[in-house]
């Protein structure tokens, strides 16, 4: 059996391709924990793969956070990211990995960038200041994969997302992403009927949220794509694939349908003093839907679906 790799399987999106993984069937799937191996510490990383035979990788292990956390801890962003995927990507080319998936971010592209922004919008233009060092680190990923593919011949891929959601995530009041922060803010409002909640920045700025488990269902679609077609679809010098759904909308917008699911009725306020960040972050997904995928998740049903786990994990969320 194909022994595949997940680094980052107790994170919200390696713990989403580990049940993909298995629901697939077919394959070994290989975790290991933190304490067991750090993915900082290059000489433990070379170590466990030289002792695995694994035969594919998906790298879903990153340092993440939303604006507050990208803005107030850039140089953990840059560091622990470029190590992580120096180490995997390096130790798998050594041991002999020939397919392996890496996974990034919108916030890659450009912070002006035209929008839908398409995979050939890298490297055009300045990228958001909030978060350039957690983006410079995730191109720099693309890159490698790149670079091994033309120098080695490998076939290591690359996707996209978008902003991802769902169960997992993390729940943190300040260093979460905008839907995790929400949702856990207004669930407390409504629990001690507090008469406002504040939300950040303007209000206005533009998103796209995919749930994690469509995220998960299209990391295996392009890792299993026979490698002609993917070729076909990218191109030697642009190996990423951008994975949305096509439709965005706004922070006030989200903040009000967040609201109603966890019943919170009093008023909403806007902090214009906290970051926006992008204007607008909608992906081109139509690489992706040329191959065949799209996603199947609303964002009214993901939002449910991550409540009613909230609520069942409650005592637990990190
Ligand atoms: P981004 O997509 O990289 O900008 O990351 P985030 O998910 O952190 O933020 C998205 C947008 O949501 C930004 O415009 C934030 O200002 C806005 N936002 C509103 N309230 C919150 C909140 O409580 N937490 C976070 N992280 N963002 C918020």
């Amino acid at each position: 059996m194909r022994r595949v790799f997940v680094a980052g399987h107790n994170g919200m999106v390696g713990s989403a391709i580990v049940r993909q993984l298995n629901i697939a069937g077919g394959c070994d799937v290989i975790t290991c924990d933190r304490q067991e191996l750090d993915l900082l510490k290059q000489s433990s990383v070379a170590e466990f793969f030289a002792g695995q035979e694994i035969d594919e990788v998906y790298l879903a292990a990153a340092k993440v956070g939303g604006i507050l956390a990208n803005n107030t801890y850039p140089a953990d962003f840059i560091y622990e990211n470029l190590m992580i995927e120096c180490n995997i990507i390096h130790s798998a080319f050594k041991s002999g990995v020939r397919k392996l998936l890496f996974l990034g971010s919108s916030c890659i592209y450009p912070k002006l960038a035209e929008q839908p922004m398409s995979e050939s919008a890298l490297l055009t233009g300045a990228l958001e200041p909030t978060n350039e060092p957690y983006a410079i680190a995730k191109i720099a990923g693309i890159k490698l994969c790149e670079s091994y593919n033309r120098q080695y011949g490998v076939d290591y891929r690359s996707v996209m997302p978008t902003n991802l959601y769902g169960e997992n995530d993390n729940f943190h009041a300040e260093n979460s992403h905008v839907i995790p922060a929400m949702m856990h803010r207004f669930h407390c409002a409504a629990k001690s009927q507090a008469a406002e909640v504040v939300v950040w920045g303007t209000g206005t700025p533009m998103r796209e949220f995919l749930h994690v488990d469509d995220m998960a269902q299209a990391s295996l679609f392009v890792m299993n794509l026979d490698r002609k077609s993917y070729e076909l679809n990218t191109e030697a010098t642009l190996s990423h694939i951008n994975v949305g759904t096509g439709v965005d909308c706004s922070i006030a917008e989200l903040a009000y349908t967040v609201a109603n699911i966890v019943g919170f009725e009093g008023q909403i306020i806007f902090d214009k003093t906290k970051p926006d960040g992008a204007p607008r972050k909608l992906v081109d997904v139509s690489r992706l839907k040329g191959m065949g995928w799209q996603s199947k998740t609303t964002l009214e049903e993901g939002l449910r679906l991550t409540y009613e786990w909230y609520l069942k994990n409650e005592a637990n969320i990190r």
